[in-house]
């Protein structure tokens, strides 16, 4: 016989904890454990009434908001899994995910009608509802609220970003995020007055698995509708944020807004993840005295599976650090676990790493072989076993035998004062068989030419690291998860 895992109702048993402690505040109002266990109850009693029910599968299109909130653990507790769609996406790629998910339900924030009714006139069989629907209708007195959650079930379904193809159904159960949340704070540690702050979206894992922190740690958590850097600096100065969740571009704006300021010393965290971490931002960031931890994961590892540790964040800049002690880690190269500082593909195990893509066999095999995900990420492991994220597999490219990482040109560009942004792809070549060509957008009311970027872009890199061309533009491809699109990159330099 095999041993089910379960453990009681998470956001349940930490209303019975620590019912009067803070959990969430958003729009400037603070709700207990027990009022959001109270919300959650009640939501889930008006979801039952529209039909769900457990083993049911509702995909949910909403934003960062308190009633969002309610609605997942709303769905949790009728054991409903849920599908954490991206408000960004078209309807097309919606009603994709949707179907592909054989999602029963849709329900969406009213802000989004528009979206789910063309995703139902798609998919006429798919009931949908909005959010204002649920919470007028009446509630449920018979709807069975599930006491135990169990960690081999599946607790939700979330694409991936689509960067480097079609977004595949990552599989996330209970299991993984616990030992999701767990390992983060065997690293980080947890004090009475911490505080996250979530300015990510919560239908992607990096805002979701703060959500579960919430619970497990019985920790407080500021829900921001939208990201905004002067807003996220004021929150750690004035309010008392102890850690906060940024991506690359978020940091980089929050950081212009600090100009010569900086942040208490009670503010312990800058969870730096999402893509590359460019070195020049580190460095600004180590100057400020700000606490910049950049961690590695995915949405198939239920968020961080790689993080730096408080005592290594200055001494090993640019590292994304050690795998957290429930997980593993190594770089393989063609089937042989690879040396000291040799690029390969990163592998990596552990009880937060997903069972499999939704649907998808070939992908699940070509993916998870015997428990270890192969990610397609290259990096390398220095002497003393710290992790170096190098670029996606996909992107690498080799210039006369050379290879070249178009995240690393990518830094360099865009530490030039007159760039905003930039993007590097490749494009054949003769001679090389591949070289990198650059496309760049300049902040506003900076001039510079293709020449003095190239000379700069000289100064810092080797021959065969310099783009061919510059072209530029006014904004990058990105993707509903606001990643840089290096493939439609690629589509722009053969027609250019
Ligand atoms: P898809 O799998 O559909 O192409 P995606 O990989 O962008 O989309 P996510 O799961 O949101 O979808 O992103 C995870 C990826 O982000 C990682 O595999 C890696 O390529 C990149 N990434 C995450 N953290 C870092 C980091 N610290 N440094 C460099 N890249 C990172
Ligand atoms: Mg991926």
């Amino acid at each position: 016989t095999t041993k089910v895992e379960r453990m009681p109702n998470w956001l349940k048993k930490r209303a019975q904890l620590t019912p009067n402690r803070p959990a969430i505040e958003f729009d400037e109002k603070i709700y207990t454990f027990l009022e959001l266990d109270l919300l959650a109850e009640s939501t889930a009693r008006k979801a039952a009434a529209l039909g769900l029910q457990q083993g049911n599968t509702c995909a949910v299109l909403i934003r960062n908001d308190i009633r969002s909130v309610a609605l997942i653990h709303g769905l949790f507790y009728l054991g409903v899994r849920i599908v954490m769609l991206n408000h960004r996406l078209t309807a097309n790629e919606l009603t994709w995910q949707v179907k592909d998910s054989q999602a029963d339900q849709l329900i969406f924030d009213a802000v989004f009608s528009e979206k789910g009714k063309q995703v139902q006139r798609q998919l006429p069989l798919l009931k949908i509802a909005s959010m204002e629907v649920v919470q007028q209708v009446p509630e449920d007195n018979q709807a069975r609220i599930i006491s135990e959650y169990v960690m081999d079930e599946t607790a939700t379904i979330m694409y991936t970003s689509g960067t480097t193809g079609n977004p595949k159904g990552v599989i996330q159960t209970f299991g993984n995020h616990w030992w999701s949340a767990i390992g983060s704070v065997l690293n980080l540690g947890l004090t009475e007055k911490d505080c996250w702050y979530c300015g990510v979206p919560i239908f992607h894992i990096s805002g979701l698995s703060i959500l579960m922190r919430n619970m497990i740690y019985g920790m407080k958590v500021v829900l921001a509708e939208k990201f905004s850097a002067i807003e996220a600096n004021k929150m750690i100065q004035e309010k008392g944020i102890t850690i906060i969740s940024v991506v690359t571009t978020m940091l980089n704006r929050m950081i212009q807004d600090l100009g010569d300021e900086g942040y208490p010393a009670s503010f312990r965290c800058m969870l730096l993840g999402g893509g590359p971490a460019p070195k020049y931002l580190l460095e600004e960031c180590k100057a400020k005295q700000i606490p910049v931890y950049q961690t590695y994961g995915m949405t198939e590892t239920a968020s961080q599976i790689v993080t730096l540790s408080p005592e290594d964040s200055l001494e090993k800049l640019g590292s994304a650090g050690k795998a957290l002690f429930p997980s593993q880690l190594r770089i393989e190269i063609d089937g042989h676990e690879a040396g000291p500082n040799e690029h390969g593909e990163i592998v990596v195990a552990g009880p937060n790493v997903t069972s499999g893509y939704l649907n998808q066999m070939e992908a699940t095999e070509k993916a998870i072989k015997d428990g270890w995900l192969y990610t397609g990420d290259i990096g390398y492991l220095d002497s003393e076993g710290f992790l170096f994220v190098m670029d996606r597999r996909c992107d690498l490219l080799i210039s006369g035998g050379e290879n070249v990482y178009p995240a690393e040109i990518e830094a360099v560009i865009s530490k030039h004062p007159a760039v905003f942004e930039s993007g590097v792809t490749s494009i054949e070549d003769e001679k090389w068989g591949q070289v990198p060509i650059a496309f760049v957008v300049t902040n506003k009311n900076h001039v510079v030419t293709e020449e003095e970027l190239l000379m700069y872009v000289k100064e810092n890199l080797a021959p065969y690291k310099v783009p061919k061309y510059i072209f530029f533009c006014e904004e990058l491809p990105r993707n509903a998860a606001n990643k840089l699109m290096r493939r439609k990159l690629k589509e722009l330099g053969s027609r250019s």
